[in-house]
């Protein structure tokens, strides 16, 4: 049986709510997101013709505070995606314990082909079409896919013309409008630290382990990063482009410089490792994969063949339920989503907070502060796995669900 991200996320719940015995009166509060919304996103492109995009942004759940949630540009975003992704972030802010809802949005566009120019069209007036719905108590926009710290420059800028100077309204600013110091990093560091404390309770380390990293953008460069800072080899990886592989561990500061100077943005053409298709990364054996591109990437056919020994979500949704249960019986580690990289929201949280007090934190700060909630999380997780004897992405859900319906029934619906 093959499993949309959305039915996945559906068997997902209805695990935690067998777990957690929870009354088909929530159960469908649960379920209901808050408020679905599609707007038309028309700009003048750079050729002088109109073009209509289609923006959706999906609140799904606030019982525990403003919604929450990151943007992504890419040409496959639909609504049925958002809606999935909103609701993942429902759990995921549960799971670590911040006080915020779940939300999600995206543009059905291929930025790779959009000038910058556009690009800034784009946000101001998807940004324009949605501003009655956002707010700092309201719904609070972030980066995902394609989107980042100047984007949401130009969210909080357009948005800011309506309502008044407004940094609150979104996270993963630029530092000089209000970011907060180490949120680009923070889900790659959040990754770092759910792969460290993974492997800690089988009594491992990162130093010497092997790696594979699936998408190298700002989770997964971040995250390799680290993983390298701390003696890991990564050898291989790969992007929307092709992959590389090094059987000794890729030099990861060089890649990433390699990265940064060329013009395409891509790892293809690195000449300290070896070309290969992308495609291979999942047949080659290590340690730990850390997928950190798209959903639903690990299918049944991909998780039979697989040869780890841990997986770290960095990605949301990479695993379909049909895999898990492989995984599952290979004895994979798998440390899911919704915790694995929550630490892009926790440090969104930190900025919010430092927006809403008008009190920078230092970067200490942000480091320490997360890895204490990360920990947290962590250690909440494995004793509930332990306790009913579940899957740690069971776990996680009936941490979060649990915590989001004890707030619902408690709020009341009357
Ligand atoms: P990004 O756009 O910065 O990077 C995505 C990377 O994946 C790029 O390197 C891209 O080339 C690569 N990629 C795309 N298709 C691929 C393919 N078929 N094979 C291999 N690589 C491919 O995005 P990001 O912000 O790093 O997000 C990555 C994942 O992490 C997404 O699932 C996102 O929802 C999730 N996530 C991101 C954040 C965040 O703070 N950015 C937080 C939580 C979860």
């Amino acid at each position: 049986m093959s499993f949309s991200p959305l039915e996945a996320t559906k068997l997902y719940l209805s695990k935690a709510f067998k777990v957690l015995e929870i009354s088909p009166r929530i159960q469908k509060l649960l379920l209901t997101p808050y408020r679905e919304i599609k707007v038309e996103v028309p700009i003048e492109r750079d050729n002088g013709e109109i073009e209509i995009y289609m923006g959706y942004r999906v609140q799904h759940n606030n019982a525990r505070g403003p919604m929450k949630g990151g943007i992504r540009y890419h040409p496959e975003v639909d609504g049925e995606e958002v809606s999935n992704l909103a609701s993942l972030m429902t759990w995921k802010t549960a799971v670590v314990n911040i006080p915020f809802g779940g939300a999600k949005g995206g543009i059905t566009c291929a930025p790779r082909e959009m000038s910058e120019r556009e690009l800034e069209k784009l946000t101001r007036r998807f940004t324009e079409r949605l501003h009655i719905v956002l707010g700092p108590d309201i719904d609070i926009p972030a980066p995902d896919v394609n989107t980042n710290a100047q984007v949401m420059a130009w969210i909080m800028d357009e948005y800011s013309k309506y309502c008044g100077y407004c940094p609150p309204v979104v996270t993963g600013k630029p530092v000089a409008v209000g970011g907060i110091e180490g949120r680009e990093e923070a889900t790659g560091r959040g990754v770092f630290l759910a792969t460290k404390h993974a492997l800690a309770a089988n009594q491992e380390t990162i130093e010497n382990k092997t790696f594979l990293i699936q998408g190298f953008g700002n989770v997964g460069s971040w995250a390799a990063k680290f993983i390298h800072e701390h003696g890991g080899k990564i050898i291989a990886v790969s992007d929307a482009f092709g992959g590389l592989s090094h059987p000794q561990g890729i030099d990861i500061p060089k890649l990433i410089h390699y990265q940064n100077n060329n013009p395409n943005r891509s790892i293809v053409g690195f000449p300290e490792a070896d070309a290969m298709e992308k495609e291979k990364l999942f047949q080659l054996s290590a340690d730990v994969l850390i997928p950190a591109a798209l959903g639903g990437v690990i299918t049944k056919e991909i998780a039979q063949n697989l040869n780890v020994r841990y997986i770290i979500e960095g990605a949301n949704g990479p695993t379909l339920p049909d895999a898990d249960e492989i995984l599952f019986q290979k004895e994979v580690i798998v440390v899911p989503d919704i915790y694995a990289n929550a630490g892009g929201v926790t440090v969104s949280y930190f900025e919010w907070v430092q927006n809403i007090q008008r009190f920078a934190w230092t970067h200490q700060k942000v480091v320490q502060e997360l890895d204490r909630i990360m920990e947290k999380a962590w250690k909440k997780i494995r004793e509930i796995a332990a306790r009913k004897n579940l899957d740690l992405r069971t776990a996680a859900f009936v941490l979060g669900v649990g915590r989001v319906g004890k707030t619902v029934a408690l709020r009341g619906i009357t």
